[in-house]
This record gives C-alpha cells, sequence and structure tokens, in this order.
C-alpha cells in the first residue's frame, strides 16, 4: 500500500506542477555578477519592492514600473520555489539584516546558487484586450541567483588540458599579473609534469593557484577572474579532488606516465568539467528567460585602467556564454534562450546623479565591446546604471572655503573619515569626482587621475539607510536609484 501511496503522492505532484502551467506564466530570471557585485542587496531588494509596493503605496517610488503605477498589481507574495534540490535564497535574513534599526548592516553575500520565488496577481491589459470579462492573471518568477565566475568556465567544456593550461600560465605572465603569480610560477616551474604523482605537491600547487587567482580579485588589483570559478566560489565543493588541480606546462596530445602529476591534475581537470561545469549548465543556465548581470565597475574604476580592461574582458567571457550561433557544439548545447540580457553598473549611490548617465555610458561602451566581439547574441540588451539601495543622500558642503558637491551617508565602522572633509555634518562625505564624459578615457590612465588620499575617500563605504516602518511594524522597501527602470526592462512586459 506504501506503493499506491507513492504512485498517489507522484501523480498529484505532477498534477500541480501541471496545474502551475495551466495557470499561470513563469519566468526564470537569472541574477548574476562576479563576487561583491550587489547580487545579494539587488535580489533582495526587489523582492521587498514587489512584496510591499501595495504597502508602501504611493511612496513606492517606482514611476517607471508600469503595471504598478497603472494599479495593476493586485498582489505580490514568496511561494514555494519550482526546484526542491536547490538551496532557498534566504530572503528573510537578508532582509532583517538589512532592515534591523541600530543593527542594519549589509548581508552575507552570494556563495552558491540559491533560488526564490516569487508570484504576481494582476490584472492583464493584453488579455481583457482579447476576451471580454476577467483580465486576472499570475505571474511566477522564479529568481535563481549564482556566481558570475561560474560562468567563465564554459570556455573549459571545449577546451583540453593541455590547452588550458597554456593559456592560463601565459595570461599569468602578463605585465598587470605577473608581481603577484610569482610565488605559484615559482612552483610550477619546479614540478615535474611527468614526475610521480603526489597529493602534497597536487594541494601545493592548488593552494598557491588559488591565492594567484584571489589576489588579482582584491581591491588593489581589482582583476577581473579568470577560470576555473569554482575555485574562488566553491559553494558546496571546497577540498574536493575535482577542486585540487592546477596548470602544468605539458604539451598537447602528450602521453603523460600512468600515476604522474600531469596525468592526475588532467584527470581532476576532466572531472571538473564532467561533475561541476557541466550541470551547471544543463540544469540551471540552460533553463534560464531573462538575464540581470551586475558589474562593480565603480570599483574597476577607482583602480585604474588595466583592472577595465580586465573588467572588459571578464563581460566579454560571461556574455559568450549567452552566445548562440556558432561555436562547438558542447557550448551550445548549453545555453539559454535568453531574450532579454540587462547589463547594470551597481552601487550608483556613489556618484553625484549627474554622473549617473556617465556611468551608463561607460559600461555601454564596455559591453559594446564585448557584444561586437560575441556576434550575434540573439538577445535584447540594455544596460543601466543603478542602486538596488541607496545609502547615500546628495549634499552641499564647505570644505576649505569651497562649496562643493558632496555624496553623504553613515561610514561602516572603521572606515577612515577626514575630520576636516565636513563642516558640520554629522555623517561621512566624500567628493565623488567627475566621471569622465568621453568614455573611452576610462582606458587612459590619467583620466580619473586621483591622488592617494581621494582615491581613500572614494572608497569610503556607507552603511544602509535606516528603513521606514510601515503601520503593520514591518519595514518599507529601502530608496533605490533606477530598480524601477531594471524591473520594468526584466519584466514589465509579462504583466501586460
Ligand atoms: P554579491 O557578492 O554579488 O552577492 O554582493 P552583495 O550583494 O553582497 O554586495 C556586496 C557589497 O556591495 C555589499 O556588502 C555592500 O557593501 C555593497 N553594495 C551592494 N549593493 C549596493 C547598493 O545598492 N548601494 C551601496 N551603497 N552599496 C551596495
Amino acid at each position: 500500500s506504501s506503493q499506491i501511496s507513492d504512485i498517489w503522492l507522484e501523480t498529484r505532484v505532477a498534477a500541480e506542477s501541471l496545474a502551475d502551467f495551466v495557470s499561470g506564466a513563469r519566468l526564470r530570471l537569472g541574477v548574476t555578477g562576479l563576487s561583491r557585485a550587489g547580487k545579494t542587496v539587488f535580489i533582495t531588494s526587489l523582492v521587498h519592492h514587489l512584496t510591499r509596493a501595495l504597502v508602501a503605496g504611493r511612496k513606492a517610488h517606482l514611476p517607471v514600473f508600469r503595471a504598478l503605477t497603472e494599479g495593476r498589481i493586485l498582489s505580490a507574495h514568496l511561494d514555494p520555489q519550482p526546484d526542491f534540490n536547490v538551496p532557498r535564497f534566504a530572503y528573510e535574513e537578508h532582509l532583517e539584516a538589512l532592515t534591523s534599526g541600530e543593527e542594519r548592516h549589509w548581508p552575507q553575500s552570494t556563495r552558491r546558487i540559491s533560488e526564490l520565488r516569487v508570484s504576481i496577481e494582476f490584472n492583464s491589459k493584453a488579455w481583457s484586450l482579447r476576451h471580454l470579462g476577467q483580465a486576472h492573471a499570475r505571474l511566477d518568477i522564479d529568481i535563481v541567483d549564482y556566481p558570475g565566475e561560474w560562468l567563465l568556465d564554459l570556455p573549459l567544456l571545449g577546451k583540453t588540458y593541455a590547452q588550458w593550461s597554456h593559456e592560463t600560465l601565459e595570461a599569468a605572465s602578463a605585465a598587470a599579473r605577473a608581481p603577484i603569480a610569482a610565488n605559484w610560477r615559482g612552483a610550477t616551474a619546479a614540478a615535474d609534469p611527468k614526475g610521480r604523482y603526489s597529493e602534497q605537491t597536487a594541494q601545493k600547487l592548488a593552494r598557491l593557484f588559488t591565492e594567484y587567482l584571489r589576489l588579482a580579485k582584491t581591491e588593489r588589483f581589482a582583476l577581473s577572474t579568470l577560470p576555473p570559478g569554482r575555485f574562488l566560489m566553491p559553494g558546496d565543493l571546497e577540498g574536493s579532488p575535482a577542486l585540487t588541480f592546477a596548470p602544468l606546462p605539458v604539451a598537447e596530445g602528450e602521453e603523460l606516465p600512468y600515476r604522474s602529476l600531469g596525468r592526475e591534475m588532467e584527470r581532476r581537470y576532466e572531472a571538473y568539467k564532467t561533475h561541476v561545469v557541466k550541470p551547471f549548465f544543463r540544469d540551471h543556465f540552460a533553463r534560464l528567460d531573462r538575464q540581470i548581470v551586475l558589474v562593480d565597475a565603480l570599483t574597476a574604476l577607482n583602480s585604474g585602467p588595466a583592472a577595465v580592461r580586465d573588467l572588459e574582458n571578464a563581460l566579454t567571457d560571461v556574455l559568450n556564454a549567452f552566445r548562440t550561433g556558432r561555436s562547438n557544439l558542447i557550448t551550445q548545447m548549453f545555453r539559454p534562450k535568453i531574450d532579454r540580457i540587462l547589463f547594470a553598473a551597481t552601487k550608483a549611490d556613489h556618484l553625484h546623479h549627474t554622473s549617473h548617465d556617465r556611468l551608463e555610458a561607460i559600461l555601454r561602451h564596455l559591453t559594446s565591446r564585448a557584444i561586437a566581439r560575441a556576434e550575434g547574441v540573439g538577445a535584447e540588451i540594455d544596460v543601466i546604471a543603478m542602486a538596488a539601495v541607496r545609502a547615500t543622500r546628495e549634499a552641499m558642503v564647505r570644505h576649505e572655503g569651497e562649496k562643493l558637491a558632496a555624496i553623504v551617508g553613515t561610514p561602516i565602522e572603521g572606515e577612515r573619515i577626514g575630520d576636516d572633509v565636513f563642516d558640520g555634518i554629522a555623517e561621512g562625505a566624500i567628493f565623488p569626482g567627475e566621471l569622465p564624459e568621453d568614455p573611452k578615457l576610462v582606458f587612459r590612465g590619467d583620466a580619473l587621475a586621483l591622488d592617494e588620499e581621494e582615491a581613500e575617500y572614494r572608497f569610503l563605504k556607507f552603511r544602509p539607510p535606516v528603513a521606514k516602518i510601515a503601520k503593520d511594524q514591518e519595514a518599507l522597501p529601502l530608496p533605490h536609484i533606477r530598480l524601477d527602470r531594471a524591473m520594468e526592462f526584466l519584466f514589465g512586459d509579462k504583466l501586460a
């Protein structure tokens, strides 16, 4: 009888998902970006705005989000997610972090894939044009959060261990990377790929290689990431053999002796492709309908032209993952049928509003080159500068007798503030400087030339703003910059 009840349960589960399929539309929305780009903050703020928009009412400040301003949103709430084997995005925890009064702080960043479903009930204009009467419709948005580092792994599927090793060692010899790669390259030169495998050597090389990748990502260098993506964002795989390998100088087609270091490294590289890279692209990436790619362009701009160029390369690689058409069959199999991609420069609240359009132009410039190189992306692409949470306000500040436009907020603890900077402002102020009007200038060393002190002020980090509390004692959505534009582009048309 337990068998019968199993079958009955299975049938019911199938029927429920069929009912889902029939009654409402679904949209799988990918949210990605390199680590610290702002994915967690974006999703938390987006979902808070959606689910609290009706409570916030006119104060919602989402003028560009049409379904809401036209009064057609009936409700928006969290629903059980469709995939049982994917961690749930810890929305409540992250929201609590952002909105808990004096204790408020930025939430824990993305470390692995997670998912969250928001169901929106709305009045459909399109429906009522075609039919008479009822226009009540539903859209389920499945938000899929995943580290952008993982996307950089797609090209590995078409590369042998020898090819990947060669490219990685070559990239490490570039001027910007050579100093931080020295330790690892030294150890690599001392290792013999044909010599007998030892776990100690494998671990040491993997550790030094990972350290190099990590150094390249620190703010001082702000170089974007090289594959393998899981070395910096291991998810649940930390310490497993599939993540304990490193490139070695081996020739293409070379027979490596049984049990040699080179052969074992190659085996692990292949295991990484089979057990880590492929399942992610097949089970998650290939199912996305729309995608937002968050980009922390400001940090790269602050670090200088090498970092900007590197970011551009990383964006090209990210965009490659979406490219349809050409290229080899394996990688093509894992491509999603995405019809819209939004590139968003985050943390625009660190700039004066007069610079928002310039930041947008810079990101457009960086991605347009990426798109041109990645010929034939079959999707509509837009670019935006935004802040999912606006932690600052603008003010005129007197500084050494001069009146200057400043960005004012509450600095997070431990951040240095120059005492002379603010007369009469109890908070922290930065003078954000001007972004160049011509986006091409970001590749020039002197475009943003800042002395060290200036650079430090630019890096000042602010605490999240204090949330207002509604009549129901729950927090209202936090202020933002252009979040509504992102919403309209990503799913506004599905709420028509
Ligand atoms: P993730 O690694 O992509 O999940 O990045 P997070 O969402 O955790 O963001 C990383 C950090 O960037 C946060 O801890 C904040 O300090 C900062 N940040 C992210 N979004 C915003 C924003 O909209 N405004 C401001 N001022 N800071 C942000």
